[in-house]
């Protein structure tokens, strides 16, 4: 039985935190893992700029609302799921990513939590496993699934590559020139065209 993994931030939905940086005109926001790569330092700088702001987690929902999923995301993900099971699997936050999962019609949604005070103060973050997306493919594969998976950065090679078939969508040209041996797509009617092609 298979079962398609998909990376979400810049494949599904723009990355969030840039683009929450600019809908909330918060520019130090825009600093990311390849500014600091320690995430944990990262996560906690990023939660202190908020507090700074004043922003619980109520005003950053309100926020996100207003950053759409990439234009042909919701109708991609809708026919896939109509052909076979989908996770998406993301380093992002459940509270964050909520407000697009709205508008991409409730995908099942593997990522991390934060820990939020009874006042809406986000006070902390919690990772659910290390490796989230190599882990949770190798997790699938041993209650019997057979995986596809699919993303645009580093982080997604391990778990594109551990399965039956992998593509890269929307990458950069040198992830892309690394790894020369894996199918690149740019349009979703492409990518789905491939993901049909292996579920055969
Ligand atoms: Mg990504």
């Amino acid at each position: 039985m298979d079962i398609v993994c998909l990376d979400l931030e810049g494949v599904l939905v723009p990355e969030i935190w840039i683009a929450f940086s600019e809908a909330s005109g918060i520019p130090e926001l825009k600093r990311t893992t390849r500014d600091e790569p320690d995430y944990n330092k990262l996560m906690n700088w990023r939660l202190s700029i908020l507090k700074e702001h004043g922003l619980g987690l109520k005003e950053i929902q309100e926020t996100i609302a207003r950053i759409d999923p990439l234009p042909g995301a919701k109708e991609f993900l809708d026919e896939l799921r109509s052909i076979t099971q989908v996770i998406v699997i993301s380093d992002t936050f459940t509270q964050f990513a909520k407000p697009l999962m709205k508008k991409l019609g409730w995908p099942t949604l593997f990522c991390n939590s934060l820990e939020v005070a009874p006042d809406g103060e986000i006070t902390g973050f919690k990772m659910r496993i290390e490796n989230s997306k190599l882990s949770t493919v190798k997790a699938l594969q041993s209650v019997g699934f057979e995986t596809i998976a699919a993303g645009d950065s580093y982080n997604d090679l391990d778990m594109i590559r551990a399965g039956k078939a992998g593509f890269l969508f929307r990458s950069t040209e040198q992830i892309k020139k690394d790894n020369p041996d894996l199918p690149a797509f740019e349009e979703f009617d492409e990518f789905l065209s491939a993901i049909k092609q292996v579920l055969g």
